[in-house]
């Protein structure tokens, strides 16, 4: 029995094994993600493991978008799809560098180096004087041609990167990752040490 609560906004956590992707190897490996919502922030972090070795993992929605599921698993190609869209879309919506403008226009998705991942933390452009994630938005203009950090924004004025904005999450984003996530493993909310509390929710 799911003892889910009717109220789509209240926290939850659940962990859920997404499928396998391809390992460099010619093997699988086997994609898992780690979905909190704490009824303020939506946090969604991911683990690929190969055998019992972990081979990736954070924000690695770029490899989890490529996850097949299992002969057991109950979900689909489309639920993994409509998962890492919210991923992309939401993660730490209460983090945002950008204002409601600058984020209509992208300027949170822009890369650096467009031949990789924007989730790549390395030195981009020889400009850099130090690591980045490989999007535009944590690099000066001085740095990197079209760096976005601490640009205004032609609407408000807000400078991008200067203060942590909110974007509140819809309801209906909620409800999504509940519908997909209805069979994944749930444990109790936990705020900030990442560890897994004792499971609350039992599975269906
Ligand atoms: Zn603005």
């Amino acid at each position: 029995m799911t003892t889910d609560t009717d109220d789509p906004r209240a926290p939850f956590r659940r962990a859920m094994t997404l499928g396998t992707v391809p390992y460099y190897d010619g093997t699988r490996s086997t994609v898992t993600v780690d979905i909190q919502w704490t009824g303020e922030r939506l946090s969604i972090t991911g683990n690929e493991m190969h055998g019992r070795a972990c081979v990736g993992g954070g924000q690695n929605s770029d490899t989890a978008a490529q996850a097949r599921p299992r002969a057991e698993d109950r979900h689909t190609r489309h639920d993994i799809r409509r998962l890492v869209a919210i991923w992309d879309r939401w993660h730490l919506n209460d983090m945002r560098a950008g204002c409601e403008h600058q984020r209509a226009q992208g300027w949170h998705l822009q890369r650096i180096d467009p031949r990789k991942p924007s989730d790549t933390y390395a030195i981009h452009h020889p400009g850099q004087s130090r690591e980045s994630w490989n999007l535009l938005q944590w690099v000066y203009p001085s740095e990197v041609p079209g760096g976005l950090m601490g640009v205004a924004c032609p609407t408000c004025g807000y400078r991008h990167g200067t203060a942590w904005q909110t974007e509140e999450v819809p309801t209906s984003v909620l409800v999504t990752l509940r519908e997909i996530t209805k069979t994944a493993h749930h444990l109790t909310p936990v705020d900030v040490d990442g560890r897994y509390a004792t499971t609350e929710e039992s599975n269906r």
